[in-house]
């Protein structure tokens, strides 16, 4: 069974972690690091950016 893999960003300077910090190591700002998963993404905007260009081609 694949697990979704979630990896978490701060949404202040974009820096990425493998796990939840209260605090961000780079910026140094408090609660600033919010769970993103990485499943959604590729599927949804891969399926738009592709579809976009092949229309866009002909
Ligand atoms: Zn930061």
């Amino acid at each position: 069974m694949a697990k979704a893999k979630a990896s978490y960003v701060c949404t202040d300077c974009g820096s990425e972690y493998s796990r939840w910090l209260g605090q961000c190591t780079d910026c140094k700002a408090w609660n600033t690091i919010s769970e993103f998963r990485q499943a959604k993404l590729p599927a949804r905007g891969g399926n738009f950016a592709g579809f976009a260009w092949c229309s866009a081609s002909k």
